[in-house]
């Protein structure tokens, strides 16, 4: 659980943009025990009722948001998110001055002179003695819930936002993916970003040198793997995971046998935004949560009440993944059950 950030209005003024007209605000937030933080947020239109407004949480970037670098996609996001929130006449930005994912703006330079010697922008930070990303987002949570807002649509590729958001009570009732097609000078930046900061581009355009998520592909259960503290698994299940039909995130479709051999089929998936989904024909839901590069939690629920809890995590060669399941038996106990599959193709 987040520490509670107090917001406190300092400003509001009319604001008209070449985007649109918005009104801008001043926030200041105080932490407990931290230096006090700022931001600004643009509101356009009324954001109550309706649908979830669409809000998207931009931290500065000096040198992508005023002189157009072409080093990241920062620039490009920001005038992305203020076109879709003029085009849908309501929404909100805000803008945050963590600048360098929370380093600064001269370590971030020093970290491009990193870069610029083979470094690639998580192992720069690293190098500087920075964690990969340092952001919080306590201070965005708290001016949202300050506007009114108990449920967004976020604008974001970044999982940790929405874990973040969520866990300062605001709902993120949708992800919508703020996808800037790479140019060569941001690709490596952006490949990066995906394969170690978890960050999500399942709407790339196809391309032939944009690789697919490692977790795509068919994969095979090795039997000799399985370690079951509870049930008796079948021998035989092949998942395939393909991006979801809407493109919004995955879908698994499994072929397995049962314990009694007989055969199974189910497909499911979404999102990985962590929002609970139906399951069709079943009295659950289902949540998938991207929770880092190499994982993926899904959550089934029976009557609101977590029953199962699965983690598939792929191993750095991307040619197996793990999956766990930790779960209730009927009796209260707990258990934990596994199996490698590996990949087929
Ligand atoms: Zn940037």
């Amino acid at each position: 659980m987040s520490q509670k950030t107090d917001v406190r209005k300092v400003a509001e003024a009319d604001f008209p943009s070449r985007f649109g007209h918005f009104r801008i605000f001043g926030f200041e937030g105080c932490t407990a025990g931290a230096a006090p933080e700022e931001a600004v947020a643009l509101v356009m239109g009324d954001l109550m009722g309706g649908i979830p407004p669409l809000v998207r949480i931009h931290s500065q970037c000096l040198t992508g948001d005023v002189f157009h670098s072409l080093r990241c996609d920062c620039g490009a996001q920001l005038e992305l998110a203020l076109e879709s929130i003029a085009a849908e006449g309501r929404g909100v930005l805000i803008y945050d001055n963590q600048e360098g994912r929370g380093i600064g703006l001269l370590n971030k330079l020093r970290a491009y002179e990193l870069q610029d010697g083979g470094a690639d922008t998580v192992e720069a930070n690293q190098q500087l003695g920075f964690q990969a990303d340092l952001r919080g987002y306590e201070l965005a949570g708290g001016i949202l819930r300050h506007l009114g807002l108990t449920a967004v649509r976020l604008m974001s590729n970044n999982p940790q936002k929405i874990q973040a958001l969520e866990d300062s009570g605001v709902r993120v009732a949708e992800r919508v993916p703020s996808i800037i097609p790479p140019i060569a000078s941001t690709e490596d930046y952006l490949r990066t970003k995906r394969d170690k900061l978890g960050h999500l581009f399942d709407q790339d355009k196809p391309s032939d040198d944009t690789p697919g998520d490692p977790f795509l592909g068919v994969w095979e259960l090795d039997p000799t793997t399985l370690d079951y503290q509870f049930g008796r698994p079948g021998r035989r299940a092949v998942y395939t995971i393909e991006p979801s039909p809407k493109g919004e995130g995955f879908q698994f479709t499994l072929d397995a046998d049962d314990a009694d051999g007989k055969p199974m089929h189910h497909v499911y998936g979404g999102a990985l935004d962590g929002v609970d989904v139906p399951v069709p024909g079943y009295p659950v839901t289902l949540t998938f949560t991207r929770l880092d590069a190499s994982r993926i939690e899904s959550v089934l629920k029976r009557d609101g009440k977590v029953a199962d809890r699965w983690i598939r995590t792929i191993a750095p060669d991307g040619q197996s993944i793990t999956i766990t399941q930790h779960g209730v038996t009927p009796e209260g106990r707990e258990f934990v059950n596994k199996g490698v599959y590996r990949r087929v193709r």
